[in-house]
């Protein structure tokens, strides 16, 4: 079976064509929905490769007499023998004839981006000595990855001013096929930087008075048809650094993008862009302060609570229980609670609960004076309703459901009561 004829090697802007379905294979029938491959004798679909995504649009079949069927492309892969094939929800017959339409705003945004990587990369290269290793065509923004160390900001900045003179400068891009031969002297000339494995002829992208390179995918006409060129950020990779990049709409897009969070950012902080950042410095730390300040009137707080509990509840028989449940308190602050009051009230044992969620939060705690094991009772008793939780002896924290926070409470007191522990 000959391979399809790509018709997009010679020209690059062809929207539609007339071919001939050469092969039919059906892929897979599931729930309904089969997916065929379709290959034609001539195609201006790209398939995806070196980096870039393949084209979508559709195939109008042109039946006897019938109306045209207009079938969507899916997607579009070469396979290892160099055959393109079509994907579709429909079958068509060998030796059909079809028209062949390609979706051109997605085709035109990937010549743009594809291109804009030629001509950065040639320039990465020349001015850091920066080769890139791979290229990636995403659906928002492109990525390059370059064989370097960290770029620093001003590099970048005159990377994407030097791109965009040469945009500005409208210089030609053009493809020529060369011989092999013709390829490798211009290797060992140092013209051509990498050289495909695969045998016969080569097909060589030009960007005028920049750069040389094999490639076999699609492009714009010329420098200016790259419509700008704008780099995001960059990362560190494994190998090296990935430089994130935009071109033409996308670059304006991703632009109106950062203006509306800007124009959002600015009203929500009622400050200028330009004063953002030390508006942000001035928040985080105002907030830490607070947090700071909080974290002290909690402690405050506790301190004058425990020492209210111990006056509410008296010592009986040698012992202060102290049992108290807490809608509007959070774990922390029971935890701190505890604490405070075990250790400034000798002779007490406390169950304390947290009821601001479900499941709810719990601690059996005691002053040091006592004998009793706090974190073995607690282990049992939630061991009993299948839980875990448990602590040291004289502090054991847990959660439990709050179908069972009453029953969990009534037991640990009951066992607190059996126990009596006596101070030491
Ligand atoms: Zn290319």
């Amino acid at each position: 079976m000959p391979v399809s004829d790509r018709l997009y090697y010679h020209d690059s802007f062809l929207q539609s064509f007339p071919a001939a379905v050469s092969d039919v294979r059906e892929l897979s029938r599931t729930e309904g929905e089969s997916l065929w491959q379709i290959a034609l004798d001539r195609t201006a679909f790209y398939p995806t490769s070196g980096g870039q995504p393949f084209d979508t649009g559709s195939l109008l079949a042109v039946s006897r007499g019938g109306a045209p069927l207009e079938i969507p492309v899916e997607s579009v892969e070469e396979d290892d023998q160099g055959q393109v094939w079509h994907f579709l929800h429909k079958p068509l017959s060998p030796g059909a004839q079809v028209e062949g339409r390609i979706d051109w705003q997605r085709r035109f945004d990937h010549m743009q981006q594809h291109t804009g990587q030629h001509l950065l990369s040639a320039v990465f290269l020349r001015e850091l000595n920066a080769p890139t290793v791979s290229f990636h065509l995403g659906e928002t923004t492109s990525t390059i990855d370059l064989a370097s160390g960290p770029i620093a900001h001003h590099s970048l900045e005159r990377i994407e001013r030097l791109a965009n003179e040469i945009v500005a400068e409208d210089r030609p891009v053009t493809a020529r096929i060369a011989s092999r031969a013709e390829a490798e002297s211009l290797l060992a000339a140092g013209q051509l930087r990498k050289l495909p494995e695969r045998e016969g002829e080569i097909r060589l992208i030009e960007v005028a008075d920049l750069d040389r390179n094999a490639c076999g995918g699609t492009h714009v006409r010329s420098t200016g048809q790259i419509g700008g060129l704008f780099l995001r950020r960059t990362e560190k990779v494994s190998r090296g650094v990935r430089v994130e990049f935009v071109c033409g709409l996308r670059a304006v897009r991703a632009a109106r993008a950062d203006s509306l969070i800007l124009a959002q950012t600015t009203a929500a902080l009622s400050v200028s862009a330009a004063d953002i950042p030390a508006a942000v410095e001035r928040l985080k730390a105002d907030s830490k302060s607070a947090a700071k300040e909080r974290q002290r009137l909690r402690e405050e707080l506790a301190d004058y609570h425990a020492s209210r509990l111990a006056v509410e509840v008296p010592i009986e028989g040698g012992l202060r229980v102290v049992e108290r449940v807490f809608k509007d308190r959070d774990p922390d602050y029971v935890r701190l609670l505890a604490s405070r009051l075990t250790s400034a009230a000798p002779g007490s044992v406390v169950v304390l609960a947290s009821e601001m969620a479900d499941p709810s939060f719990i601690v059996l705690a005691r002053s040091l004076d006592l004998t009793f094991d706090c974190g073995g009772t607690l282990r049992q008793a939630l061991a009993e309703l299948g839980l875990r939780g448990g602590g040291s002896p004289d502090f054991a924290q847990g959660e439990v459901p709050a179908s069972s926070a009453v029953a969990l409470r009534a037991s640990l007191i009951a066992a607190v009561r059996q126990a009596a522990p006596a101070p030491r």
